[in-house]
């Protein structure tokens, strides 16, 4: 006999909710997961009326989901709010030309207008032409920082407010593990924050409605409302120390679902010492301390020094120089700290909703096991891959 669902009592369950094993159906689950973004919206205040507001949309699911919650929630409480897709278009044949044609009918879908930046058009070079000079190691790299600018210039020709992005309890859980695990104190402290405040760029705030969603609640969502999303991986991506840190968290989730909200809530309650500098990276610290913003004198983009980063990467590319230009910008300091903003560089180009070097497998699993008439999503889920920046 079917089960009944624990929360109106009326319908059958259709699925276990991966954040509590709760049995619901169907219905529910979409209340009670609009309803927990609306309440994460409201309690951290992170718009006011008249907001314009951008979502980074990649065509994957997170930014899909995040596109349509974001639609129906401005609908259903007024929050009078003027929303936008921003895209990027990073020059990828076959992965972002395809998913940029998602993007394109999520356009017509939500009625919500949609911007496209290319790095062609921006910076004079596509990502396939990046990785024929510089290979794949490290291309992550130059494409995150790259994308992180390309989307402030997005948000400044669009004039918008605020920009929201697709990330997830799971990517912040990540992020978290990963700065502790590579000892960076200042991304640590900021990595929680649900709306961050770029010290380069135009300055325009970047909030997460999604920082406390289960990326499994986001497939099975996005799964029972049918919509349409583009799930490959990117060709280039693989960043194995996420990967390696997705992994245990994710093991760890199937002893404890609890543990992706745990390290989330932990990290908001960490209280740093603002004199105790870390180790041997003292030098590094206190040119961090006299960072001073100013403009890059090439393109005009805030920076901290003369050149942007993208600026010095472009001038690599250009030079036919690249691959020294990962580890320098614009000072020759090859220093622990100089590492850390590389590896820096790295974290923030998984930053921007990247979720999946393995979520083929876990999003897969995760419609699978959640829910209770698998028969039908079998058929269906398969091609239910990976995701998006
Ligand atoms: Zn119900
Ligand atoms: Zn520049």
């Amino acid at each position: 006999m079917p089960k009944l669902c624990v929360q109106c009592n009326s319908r059958n369950a259709a699925l276990k909710r991966p954040k509590n094993g709760a049995m619901i159906c169907r219905e529910c689950f979409f209340e009670l997961f609009e309803n927990e973004i609306h309440e994460t919206i409201v309690s951290n205040h992170l718009f006011k009326p008249g907001d314009k507001v951008a979502i980074a949309a990649s065509g994957g699911k997170d930014s899909t989901v995040l596109a349509h919650v974001m639609k129906v929630l401005n609908d259903r409480h007024g929050y009078g709010l003027d929303l936008y897709l921003l895209s990027i278009d990073e020059g990828i044949k076959g992965y972002r030309d395809d998913s940029l044609e998602t993007v394109k009918r999520n356009r017509d879908q939500y009625q919500i207008p949609l911007k496209i930046l290319g790095y062609k058009e921006l910076y004079g070079w596509s990502m396939d032409e990046i990785v024929q000079q510089i290979g794949l190691k490290n291309n992550c790299t130059f494409c995150g920082v790259f994308r992180r600018q390309a989307l402030d210039r997005g948000c400044e020709q669009l004039r918008v407010d605020k920009m929201v992005t697709g990330h997830n309890a799971d990517d912040i859980a990540e992020t978290v593990l990963m700065n502790i695990l590579r000892g960076d104190i200042g991304r640590l402290q900021r990595c929680v924050d649900i709306i961050t405040h770029d010290d380069g760029g135009f300055n325009i705030p970047r909030a997460k409605p999604f920082k406390y969603t289960y990326q499994k609640e986001i497939v099975l969502y996005a799964y029972f409302k049918k919509l349409d999303y583009f799930s490959t991986e990117c060709s280039y991506s693989p960043n194995a120390y996420r990967g390696h840190a997705r992994e245990l968290i994710k093991d760890l989730e199937q002893l404890r679902p609890q543990t992706i909200i745990d390290i989330v809530k932990s990290a908001e309650q960490f209280r740093f010492h603002k004199n105790e500098t870390v180790h041997d990276d003292e030098e590094h610290e206190s040119a961090m301390k006299k960072r001073t913003l100013t403009k890059c004198i090439r393109c005009g983009y805030i920076s901290s020094q003369e050149l942007c980063r993208a600026c010095v990467f472009l001038e690599g590319l250009n030079k036919g120089t690249a691959r020294l230009a990962l580890y320098s910008d614009g000072q020759s300091r090859p220093n622990r700290g100089k590492q850390n903003e590389v590896q820096a560089a790295t974290l923030s180009s998984t930053s921007v909703g990247e979720s999946n070097v393995s979520s083929a497998v876990t999003s897969y699993d995760a419609v699978q096991n959640h829910i209770v008439d698998t028969t039908s999503v079998m058929k269906k889920s398969t091609q239910d891959k990976s995701l998006e920046w």
